[in-house]
Protein backbone atom coordinates (compact mmCIF):
# COMPACT_ATOMS: atom_id res chain seq x y z
CA UNK A 1 0.00 0.00 0.00
CA UNK A 2 1.22 3.54 -0.75
CA UNK A 3 -0.36 6.93 -0.49
CA UNK A 4 -1.99 8.68 -4.09
CA UNK A 5 -0.22 12.01 -4.37
CA UNK A 6 -3.01 14.98 -3.55
CA UNK A 7 -1.95 17.88 -5.60
CA UNK A 8 -4.13 20.57 -3.46
CA UNK A 9 -1.80 19.39 -0.51
CA UNK A 10 1.56 19.55 -2.29
CA UNK A 11 1.99 16.03 -2.27
CA UNK A 12 5.14 15.39 -3.51
CA UNK A 13 6.75 12.56 -2.19
CA UNK A 14 10.68 12.21 -1.70
CA UNK A 15 11.94 8.85 -3.43
CA UNK A 16 15.77 9.21 -2.94
CA UNK A 17 16.91 7.80 0.25
CA UNK A 18 20.19 9.49 0.59
CA UNK A 19 18.79 12.99 -0.28
CA UNK A 20 16.00 11.95 2.85
CA UNK A 21 18.94 11.01 5.30
CA UNK A 22 20.88 14.19 4.25
CA UNK A 23 17.94 16.30 5.35
CA UNK A 24 17.07 14.42 8.50
CA UNK A 25 21.13 14.78 9.37
CA UNK A 26 20.77 18.52 8.75
CA UNK A 27 19.81 18.75 12.63
CA UNK A 28 22.48 19.44 14.77
CA UNK A 29 21.18 17.97 17.78
CA UNK A 30 22.12 21.07 20.22
CA UNK A 31 20.15 22.17 22.60
CA UNK A 32 16.62 20.80 22.29
CA UNK A 33 15.17 16.57 22.94
CA UNK A 34 12.12 17.14 20.64
CA UNK A 35 11.91 17.35 17.00
CA UNK A 36 8.57 18.24 15.22
CA UNK A 37 8.49 17.07 11.66
CA UNK A 38 5.75 18.69 9.45
CA UNK A 39 4.01 17.02 6.75
CA UNK A 40 5.96 13.53 6.71
CA UNK A 41 3.97 11.90 4.43
CA UNK A 42 4.64 8.40 3.44
CA UNK A 43 8.06 8.39 6.26
CA UNK A 44 10.66 9.18 4.10
CA UNK A 45 12.82 11.36 6.26
CA UNK A 46 10.99 10.50 9.42
CA UNK A 47 12.17 7.05 9.59
CA UNK A 48 15.95 8.57 9.71
CA UNK A 49 14.63 11.07 12.55
CA UNK A 50 13.94 8.02 14.53
CA UNK A 51 17.43 6.71 14.09
CA UNK A 52 18.30 10.57 16.46
CA UNK A 53 18.44 10.65 19.45
CA UNK A 54 15.75 13.13 20.05
CA UNK A 55 12.07 12.16 20.39
CA UNK A 56 10.07 12.62 16.99
CA UNK A 57 6.39 14.07 16.83
CA UNK A 58 4.95 14.30 12.98
CA UNK A 59 2.08 16.38 12.15
CA UNK A 60 0.07 15.34 8.96
CA UNK A 61 -2.93 17.11 7.41
CA UNK A 62 -3.57 14.05 5.31
CA UNK A 63 -5.48 11.11 6.77
CA UNK A 64 -4.37 7.96 4.23
CA UNK A 65 -0.71 9.27 4.81
CA UNK A 66 -1.65 9.16 8.87
CA UNK A 67 -3.25 5.74 8.38
CA UNK A 68 -0.22 5.00 6.21
CA UNK A 69 2.09 5.88 9.04
CA UNK A 70 0.14 4.09 11.76
CA UNK A 71 0.42 0.78 9.91
CA UNK A 72 4.33 1.10 8.55
CA UNK A 73 6.14 2.50 11.93
CA UNK A 74 5.59 -0.29 14.46
CA UNK A 75 7.23 1.51 17.27
CA UNK A 76 4.76 4.07 17.12
CA UNK A 77 2.41 5.23 20.57
CA UNK A 78 -0.51 7.81 19.04
CA UNK A 79 -0.76 10.17 22.03
CA UNK A 80 -1.66 13.77 22.12
CA UNK A 81 0.83 13.47 25.13
CA UNK A 82 4.83 14.31 23.81
CA UNK A 83 5.97 13.87 27.07
CA UNK A 84 7.28 10.71 27.36
CA UNK A 85 7.03 8.80 23.86
CA UNK A 86 9.45 8.43 21.16
CA UNK A 87 7.28 8.88 18.31
CA UNK A 88 3.78 10.51 18.35
CA UNK A 89 1.56 11.10 15.44
CA UNK A 90 -0.71 13.58 15.44
CA UNK A 91 -3.28 14.77 12.90
CA UNK A 92 -3.97 18.06 11.65
CA UNK A 93 -3.18 21.54 10.10
CA UNK A 94 -0.01 22.73 11.41
CA UNK A 95 -0.83 26.20 10.68
CA UNK A 96 -3.56 25.87 13.00
CA UNK A 97 -1.56 24.49 15.94
CA UNK A 98 -0.11 26.01 19.29
CA UNK A 99 3.44 24.89 19.04
CA UNK A 100 3.57 25.77 22.98
CA UNK A 101 0.39 23.66 23.77
CA UNK A 102 2.26 20.74 21.96
CA UNK A 103 5.40 20.56 23.56
CA UNK A 104 4.39 22.67 26.88
CA UNK A 105 6.77 25.37 26.51
CA UNK A 106 9.63 22.72 25.84
CA UNK A 107 12.39 23.46 23.30
CA UNK A 108 11.43 21.96 19.51
CA UNK A 109 13.30 21.72 16.12
CA UNK A 110 11.52 21.71 13.43
CA UNK A 111 11.86 20.21 10.06
CA UNK A 112 10.01 18.85 7.05
CA UNK A 113 10.00 18.75 3.40
CA UNK A 114 7.52 21.31 3.36
CA UNK A 115 4.82 21.85 1.31
CA UNK A 116 4.86 24.25 -1.19
CA UNK A 117 1.98 26.04 -1.17
CA UNK A 118 1.99 26.83 2.76
CA UNK A 119 6.08 26.89 3.02
CA UNK A 120 5.94 30.70 3.85
CA UNK A 121 3.78 30.65 6.52
CA UNK A 122 5.11 27.57 8.21
CA UNK A 123 8.83 29.74 8.57
CA UNK A 124 6.48 33.21 9.39
CA UNK A 125 4.69 30.65 12.13
CA UNK A 126 8.37 29.60 13.14
CA UNK A 127 9.92 33.14 13.64
CA UNK A 128 6.86 34.28 15.79
CA UNK A 129 7.53 30.75 17.61
CA UNK A 130 11.36 31.44 17.71
CA UNK A 131 11.54 31.53 21.58
CA UNK A 132 10.50 27.82 21.17
CA UNK A 133 12.54 26.67 17.85
CA UNK A 134 16.05 26.73 18.10
CA UNK A 135 16.86 25.20 14.80
CA UNK A 136 14.60 24.60 11.62
CA UNK A 137 15.40 23.42 8.47
CA UNK A 138 13.72 21.95 5.58
CA UNK A 139 13.31 21.56 1.85
CA UNK A 140 11.30 24.39 0.06
CA UNK A 141 10.95 25.48 -3.35
CA UNK A 142 14.34 26.08 -4.60
CA UNK A 143 13.60 29.91 -4.97
CA UNK A 144 11.90 30.18 -1.49
CA UNK A 145 14.59 28.74 -0.09
CA UNK A 146 17.60 31.20 -1.48
CA UNK A 147 15.03 34.25 -1.23
CA UNK A 148 15.37 33.25 2.77
CA UNK A 149 19.15 32.99 3.06
CA UNK A 150 19.42 35.90 0.60
CA UNK A 151 21.24 39.17 2.46
CA UNK A 152 20.81 42.85 0.92
CA UNK A 153 21.63 43.95 -2.08
CA UNK A 154 20.24 40.95 -3.80
CA UNK A 155 17.17 41.21 -6.38
CA UNK A 156 15.23 38.69 -4.19
CA UNK A 157 16.17 39.91 -0.84
CA UNK A 158 12.81 40.42 0.91
CA UNK A 159 10.24 40.50 4.00
CA UNK A 160 11.21 36.83 4.52
CA UNK A 161 14.95 37.27 4.20
CA UNK A 162 15.10 39.90 6.76
CA UNK A 163 12.44 38.72 9.30
CA UNK A 164 14.15 35.32 9.54
CA UNK A 165 17.92 36.48 9.45
CA UNK A 166 16.80 39.31 12.21
CA UNK A 167 16.29 36.27 14.82
CA UNK A 168 18.40 33.06 13.09
CA UNK A 169 21.58 32.16 10.74
CA UNK A 170 20.67 30.99 7.91
CA UNK A 171 22.23 28.72 5.87
CA UNK A 172 21.52 27.37 2.47
CA UNK A 173 22.84 23.70 2.12
CA UNK A 174 22.05 21.93 -1.22
CA UNK A 175 19.94 21.89 -4.31
CA UNK A 176 17.69 19.23 -5.02
CA UNK A 177 16.24 18.24 -8.80
CA UNK A 178 12.59 17.27 -9.42
CA UNK A 179 13.44 13.71 -10.54
CA UNK A 180 13.74 12.24 -7.18
CA UNK A 181 10.14 12.71 -6.18
CA UNK A 182 7.04 11.52 -7.24
CA UNK A 183 4.91 13.05 -8.64
CA UNK A 184 8.04 15.61 -9.63
CA UNK A 185 7.48 19.09 -9.11
CA UNK A 186 7.93 21.40 -12.05
CA UNK A 187 11.09 23.34 -10.11
CA UNK A 188 13.85 22.60 -7.88
CA UNK A 189 14.33 22.32 -4.40
CA UNK A 190 16.58 23.78 -1.87
CA UNK A 191 17.45 22.85 1.59
CA UNK A 192 17.86 25.46 4.15
CA UNK A 193 18.65 25.21 7.87
CA UNK A 194 17.93 28.16 10.51
CA UNK A 195 19.74 28.54 13.83
CA UNK A 196 18.80 30.49 16.38
CA UNK A 197 20.79 33.35 17.10
CA UNK A 198 21.99 33.71 21.11
CA UNK A 199 20.64 36.95 21.46
CA UNK A 200 16.93 36.90 19.65
CA UNK A 201 15.57 39.95 20.96
CA UNK A 202 15.66 43.12 19.10
CA UNK A 203 16.87 46.20 20.99
CA UNK A 204 13.43 48.11 19.21
CA UNK A 205 10.10 47.43 19.28
CA UNK A 206 9.81 44.26 17.60
CA UNK A 207 5.87 45.12 16.40
CA UNK A 208 7.31 48.26 14.61
CA UNK A 209 10.31 46.48 13.06
CA UNK A 210 8.25 44.32 11.70
CA UNK A 211 6.10 47.06 10.65
CA UNK A 212 8.79 48.95 8.97
CA UNK A 213 10.01 45.98 7.21
CA UNK A 214 6.47 44.77 5.42
CA UNK A 215 5.98 48.52 4.93
CA UNK A 216 9.19 49.15 3.11
CA UNK A 217 9.13 46.08 0.91
CA UNK A 218 5.94 46.86 -0.18
CA UNK A 219 7.27 49.44 -2.16
CA UNK A 220 10.31 47.99 -2.90
CA UNK A 221 11.10 50.37 -5.52
CA UNK A 222 10.54 53.63 -3.86
CA UNK A 223 13.49 55.67 -1.12
CA UNK A 224 12.45 54.61 2.32
CA UNK A 225 11.28 58.61 3.24
CA UNK A 226 8.31 58.05 0.62
CA UNK A 227 7.22 54.55 1.06
CA UNK A 228 7.64 55.12 5.33
CA UNK A 229 5.58 58.28 5.07
CA UNK A 230 2.44 56.30 6.88
CA UNK A 231 4.71 56.54 9.81
CA UNK A 232 4.63 60.01 9.80
CA UNK A 233 8.61 61.20 9.58
CA UNK A 234 9.62 64.74 10.85
CA UNK A 235 11.13 66.98 8.27
CA UNK A 236 14.78 66.45 9.96
CA UNK A 237 14.47 62.61 9.71
CA UNK A 238 13.59 62.72 6.30
CA UNK A 239 16.94 64.23 5.29
CA UNK A 240 18.94 61.81 7.02
CA UNK A 241 21.20 59.40 4.14
CA UNK A 242 19.41 56.06 5.14
CA UNK A 243 16.09 57.09 4.23
CA UNK A 244 17.53 57.99 0.70
CA UNK A 245 17.68 53.97 0.27
CA UNK A 246 15.62 51.46 -1.02
CA UNK A 247 14.91 48.48 1.51
CA UNK A 248 16.94 46.06 -0.82
CA UNK A 249 20.38 48.26 -0.32
CA UNK A 250 19.64 47.75 4.06
CA UNK A 251 21.26 45.07 5.90
CA UNK A 252 19.32 43.98 9.27
CA UNK A 253 21.04 45.64 11.42
CA UNK A 254 20.42 48.75 9.17
CA UNK A 255 16.65 47.95 9.97
CA UNK A 256 17.06 47.81 13.65
CA UNK A 257 18.74 51.24 13.11
CA UNK A 258 16.01 52.57 10.54
CA UNK A 259 13.61 51.63 13.32
CA UNK A 260 15.16 53.19 16.11
CA UNK A 261 15.40 56.27 14.63
CA UNK A 262 11.71 55.95 13.16
CA UNK A 263 11.19 55.08 17.13
CA UNK A 264 12.35 58.25 18.13
CA UNK A 265 11.17 60.35 15.39
CA UNK A 266 14.21 62.94 14.61
CA UNK A 267 14.69 63.40 18.54
N1 LIG B 1 7.78 14.44 3.82
C1 LIG B 1 7.18 13.67 2.75
C2 LIG B 1 5.99 14.38 2.11
C3 LIG B 1 6.28 15.72 1.52
S1 LIG B 1 4.90 16.41 0.67
C4 LIG B 1 8.23 13.34 1.71
O1 LIG B 1 9.29 13.96 1.73
O2 LIG B 1 8.00 12.46 0.88
C5 LIG B 1 4.23 17.54 1.88
C6 LIG B 1 3.42 16.85 2.97
O3 LIG B 1 2.84 17.87 3.79
C7 LIG B 1 2.26 16.00 2.48
O4 LIG B 1 2.30 14.76 3.11
C8 LIG B 1 1.01 16.80 2.89
O5 LIG B 1 -0.12 15.99 3.15
C9 LIG B 1 1.49 17.51 4.14
N2 LIG B 1 0.76 18.74 4.47
C10 LIG B 1 0.22 19.64 3.60
N3 LIG B 1 -0.33 20.67 4.28
C11 LIG B 1 -0.11 20.44 5.61
C12 LIG B 1 -0.47 21.15 6.80
N4 LIG B 1 -1.12 22.31 6.77
N5 LIG B 1 -0.11 20.61 8.00
C13 LIG B 1 0.56 19.43 8.05
N6 LIG B 1 0.91 18.72 6.95
C14 LIG B 1 0.58 19.22 5.74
Amino acid sequence: MSVRAKKHLGQHFLTDENIAKKIADSLTENGYDDVLEIGPGMGVLTKYLLQKKSKVTVMEIDRDSVAYLKETFPLEHISLDTSSEKFTILEGDFLKKQISEIFNKKQVAIIGNFPYNISSQIVFKAIENREFVPEFSGMFQKEVAMRIAEKEGSKVYGIISVLTQAFFDVEYLFTVPPSVFNPPPKVDSGVIRFIRKENYTLPVDEKLFFSVVKTAFNQRRKMLRSSLKSFKLSDSLKEEPIFAKRPEQLSVNQFIELTSKIANNGI
